[in-house]
């Protein structure tokens, strides 16, 4: 075992062995999980409406997936961020959530959150909260019930309101996710900020990402630069910049008007690699070390093969780590979907 080592950055060790910090010094500390790839909507730029899952086998088990979370929190991350396909379809996935108390309880993980369609909220989040989540992103692209029925093609916007309710009244903060969508939510821009201010919820906008092959719809002319969403806001608003930063590709500022805060995911139009403290890892046990790669590391073997010992599944995570790249090639300047990544944003989650 190799010694405590005494800080680095502003991470606090509760591990007993060396953190993970990749080749351009950077520290893992976050890890968003995939439990499922499944889900009860089909948004348009997410997925196809004709899906073909993966077979149960493929996927970690709850208890595979304690594991793995478990190894992560030991080696120094801080921070899980559970999400999908949609984390609340998959069966009994409040017994993982529950099992992840303990890392709250014992300090050594800061948070546990997740990101939702919003449609089982109504169900959960009594539960969420008593197992330790106090936040949670809930993703919503319009407050128009045919447009929000157009984009999900599955979803029904009252459902997802009564989750937002339910979260809210539980105790947990919501964030509203947005992807930015030209010619289909950019009429909204103001209502969404509007709606969002009156139930004190903060908005983040995500800029539309080349990922997977979700049919015919074009990313392209649906991309809505997110310097064209602030500038528009800014007509309206005063917008104070925020120095906060989360490690991952989001900016924020507050609106001096409502006092709401307003982020932008812009993996796109910028790149804030340099920073970046985060790996994902799918349901399948694959570690993604950037969204925007397609480089993954198999941790499902190192696990399933050694039952008792999570030696080798610790040694799988530095190595992946080791090769976590410095940047993403994600590039639309070119006016081709260049740098594409051929698997779903349900796979990697988001
Ligand atoms: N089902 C959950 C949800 O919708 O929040 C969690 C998984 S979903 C893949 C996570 C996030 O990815 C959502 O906010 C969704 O809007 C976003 N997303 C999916 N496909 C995207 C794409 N092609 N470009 C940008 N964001 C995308
Ligand atoms: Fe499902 Fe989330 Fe993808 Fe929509 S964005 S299809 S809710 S996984």
């Amino acid at each position: 075992m190799q010694p405590l080592p005494t800080g680095h950055g502003n991470i606090k060790f509760f591990c007993m062995t060396a953190p993970l910090i990749d080749p351009f010094h950077r520290p893992i500390s976050y890890l968003r999980v995939s439990v499922t790839d499944r889900c009860d909507f089909r948004c348009v730029y997410c997925m196809s409406e004709n899906m073909t899952f993966l077979p149960k086998k493929e996927l970690l088990t709850l208890e595979e997936l304690d594991r793995m979370c478990s190894t992560f929190v030991q080696l120094g991350v801080e921070k899980l961020r559970i999400t999908g396909g949609e984390p609340l379809v998959r069966r009994d996935i409040m017994t993982f959530f529950q099992s992840m108390t303990r890392h709250l309880d014992s300090g050594a993980l800061k948070e546990l959150t997740l990101t939702t369609n919003g449609s089982q909220l109504g169900k959960y989040a009594g539960d969420l909260y008593s197992a330790g989540v106090r936040r949670v992103n809930v993703s919503l692209d319009t407050i128009d019930e045919a447009k929000f029925a157009d984009i999900t093609r599955w979803g029904r916007l009252p459902q997802v309101l009564k989750g937002i309710d339910a979260a809210q009244a539980a105790g947990m903060r919501v964030k509203i996710n947005a992807v930015a969508l030209k010619g289909f939510n950019d009429d909204e821009l103001f209502a969404m900020v509007e709606w969002c201010a009156a139930r004190d919820m903060d908005l983040t906008w995500i800029e539309v990402m080349p990922m997977g092959d979700i049919g015919n719809e074009d990313r392209l002319d649906q991309y809505w630069k997110l310097t064209d969403l602030r500038a528009k806001l800014a007509e309206n608003y005063t917008l104070v910049d925020l120095a906060e930063r989360t490690g991952g590709p989001a900016r924020y500022v507050r609106i001096e008007e409502t006092g709401q805060k307003i982020g932008f995911i812009t993996p796109l139009s910028h790149n804030f690699c340099e920073s970046c403290n985060r790996v994902r890892l799918t349901c399948t046990g694959e570690l993604f070390m950037c969204l925007g790669q397609e480089d993954m590391a198999d941790l499902r073997a190192p696990l399933r093969n050694h039952p008792q010992d999570d030696t080798a599944l610790e040694e799988a995570i530095r190595a992946a780590i080791r090769l976590k790249p410095k940047g993403h090639d994600f590039d639309y300047s070119r006016q081709t979907v260049d740098g594409r990544v051929s698997r779903h944003m349900s796979h990697t989650g988001g």
